[in-house]
């Protein structure tokens, strides 16, 4: 007989679960089930959907059977089985392409957290069992294959007896340690309190024979030991329980059962409509980001069972993209059960769960906004980012739905503030919701324009996110306040010296046009700053653009080559504009040196990239010579 090898990350990745990444060994058995309880499910679905078959609802549930003598554990089903095929593909290999990159690169600092991202369930076999053996037939073949494998240096496939359709997993328990017991898992209390505790909702029978003493009939005070099969669990799902009866941990469970993710989830929201649509759903926000929420692979979407069977894992369409973290399933009598995924997208029924499932998700984010705090500040730290992205995208038709739940950091105490929050708090005279774009807010709080804003004891919303400006583009105005970048050209604020700084532009109007001649086509205009207190030199913008969208579309791959139109401001208040004027009037060239070096400084305090830092140092040591 051949023996395989598993694929080298497979490999690697089951000697790092079995060497105790998962601290509840107990959950192997949770794992086991659920996957006998998707092989009915499958059966059960095909039965619906096509005539041949009859789905005889006593012949379908899932069989425990542990046996001390021989230290085995086997679970039985009766569901759809395995071809030779699905046993190498399936059991063989264990994580797919894209987080495979991912897995390396994190595999020192936390197996935690990835195996709950894979679902690598069957595999957790191996950390109660030296050997594990699958013996399958497949519905509509003849055959049946039997794999066997003891844990990492591969497994064996050759082909096998067996009568009825289905799969038997007998696993072969460790002997005990010091440290660890695994006899537990040949106990029967314990196996059938692990069952009631995960898998109490699955919803085919999990039997057991379980053994009993009763007294002897027809004699006194004797007792005989008797065998008798017993169902294990309630089989009702969770989703068709009484809210009332649940408690916050029974939705935590429920939430690691299904591998919805490893967090720890932030809220759950269950569902129950008998209104227009007739539906239930538990949803969850989790705590975290998925690793791979901004990669290519991540697949946004719920569960979607109709009348109690599973017909799809993702069901793209009830969640929009700017919900797209959200988890969870949907129950649904409603819908067909034989509907084909392009009908589901026109279904009309489908349409409307949609459309609640969107209101509901939005009032739970906004009442946790409202009531805890912190709770929803740490899920948007963690999802805030699509949400803007959810504003931007689809040329802002969505901004109305998700507006009110942005945050940003603001100038006032370094905290998340909403846009009411902001509005809220503005002083009478201020127009406008000011905002500044930067890469850190420690960045932003050094650049000069914010001084005058600052100044006026103008709040200021920092945007470090680079599709903040993007996503405030779209909304435009909030309560009938429109954003204003620091850095653009009219701030709205008046200056107080105001007429003296105009009568100061104008005596120096030639001086400001030779210096805008001299930068030509790096900055439409060079004029008298009424933002400056301290600085000599900032841009500023006029028009759409603003420094901070130049910098970001420009690093996009199609670079769309836009710029800003850049106003290099002075600071007439500033030593330095003694020097301008009176190189202006006495030497030419010294004056061409300075408007260089303040244009290259104004550059460099933006984070824009000098055209030539070396000609920008000499100038430098001209001055110093
Ligand atoms: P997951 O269940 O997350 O896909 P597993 O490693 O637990 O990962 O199982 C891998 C695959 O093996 C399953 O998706 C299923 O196709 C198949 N499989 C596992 N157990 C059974 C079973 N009892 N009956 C039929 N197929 C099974």
């Amino acid at each position: 007989m051949e023996k395989k090898q598993f694929q080298a990350e497979s490999k690697r990745l089951l000697e790092m679960m079995i060497n105790s990444i998962y601290t509840q060994r107990e959950i192997f058995l949770r794992e086991l089930i659920s996957n006998s309880s998707d092989a009915i499910d499958k059966i059960y679905y095909k039965a619906l959907t096509d005539d041949s078959l009859v789905f005889d609802k006593d012949s379908y549930f899932i069989k425990v059977i542990a046996d001390k003598t021989n230290r085995t554990l086997t679970i039985r089903d009766t569901g759809i089985g395995m071809t030779k095929e699905d046993l190498e593909n399936n059991l063989g290999i264990i994580a797919k392409s894209g987080s495979l990159a991912f897995k390396k690169e994190n595999e020192a600092k936390d197996g935690h957290n990835i195996i709950g991202q894979f679902g690598v369930g069957f595999y957790s076999a191996f950390m109660v069992a030296d050997v594990v053996t699958v013996t399958s037939k497949a519905l509509g073949s003849d055959t049946a294959y039997k794999w066997e494998s003891t844990g990492a240096d591969g497994y064996t496939i050759e082909t096998a007896e067996k009568d009825s359709v289905g799969t038997e997993i007998v696993l072969q328990i460790k002997a005990n340690t010091e440290d660890d017991n695994y006899d537990e898992y040949l106990d029967e209390y314990r196996l059938k309190a692990i069952i009631k505790k995960y898998s109490d909702f699955i919803r085919y029978p999990i039997k057991m024979d379980v053994a009993g003493k009763r007294p002897k009939e027809g004699t006194e005070n004797e007792f005989e030991d008797y065998q008798e099969e017993q169902q294990l669990n309630s089989m009702v799902p969770i989703w068709r329980k009484n809210k009332s009866e649940l408690t916050p941990e029974d939705y935590e469970k429920f939430y690691h059962e299904k591998h919805y993710g490893f967090d720890k989830p932030l809220k759950h929201i269950h569902v129950s409509a008998d209104g227009a649509v007739v539906y239930q759903a538990i949803l969850f926000v989790p705590e975290s980001m998925p690793f791979d929420y901004y990669s290519k692979e991540y697949e946004k979407g719920l569960e979607l069972y109709a009348n109690g069977v599973l017909i799809m894992n993702k069901c793209a369409d009830l969640l929009p993209d700017y919900f797209s973290f959200v988890k969870g399933m949907v129950d649904s009598e409603s819908l067909s059960l034989n509907i084909s995924r392009e009908m589901l997208q026109h279904d009309r029924q489908l349409k409307l769960i949609a459309k609640n499932i969107q209101s509901k998700i939005k009032g739970q984010l906004q009442s946790m906004l409202k009531d805890e705090r912190e709770k929803y500040e740490t899920f948007y730290k963690a999802f805030g980012r699509q949400l803007k992205f959810g504003v931007y995208s689809d040329y802002g038709t969505h901004k109305d739905v998700l507006q009110d739940l942005l945050m940003f950091h603001s100038s006032k105490e370094k905290k998340l503030v909403t846009l009411d929050e902001y509005i809220a708090r503005m002083p009478e005279d201020q127009k406008y919701i000011y905002y500044a774009s930067g890469e850190s807010m420690e960045r932003i709080d050094k650049l000069p324009q914010t001084e005058l804003v600052t100044d006026k004891g103008y709040e200021i919303l920092y945007f470090t996110d680079d599709i903040d400006e993007f996503a405030i583009k779209m909304i435009m105005t909030y309560k009938e306040k429109e954003f204003k970048s620091v850095s653009s050209g009219d701030l709205g604020i008046e200056a107080d010296d105001k007429s003296e700084t105009e009568a100061e532009t104008n005596d120096n109007k030639e001086l400001f046009e030779y210096m805008t001649s001299l930068l030509s086509g790096k900055v439409t205009n060079v004029k008298a700053s009424k933002r400056l207190k301290k600085h000599p030199v900032c841009l500023s913008t006029d028009g759409d653009v603003t420094i901070e969208m130049e910098k970001i579309l420009n690093a996009m791959p199609n670079n769309p080559n836009v710029k800003a139109e850049k106003v290099l401001e002075i600071n007439m208040n500033h030593e330095v504009f003694g020097s301008l004027k009176d190189a202006f009037e006495k030497d030419k060239e010294k004056l061409n040196l300075y408007t260089a070096l303040l244009y290259n400084q104004a550059l460099l305090i933006e984070g824009l990239p000098l055209q030539d830092p070396v000609e920008f140092t000499n100038d430098i040591c001209k001055i110093m010579v």
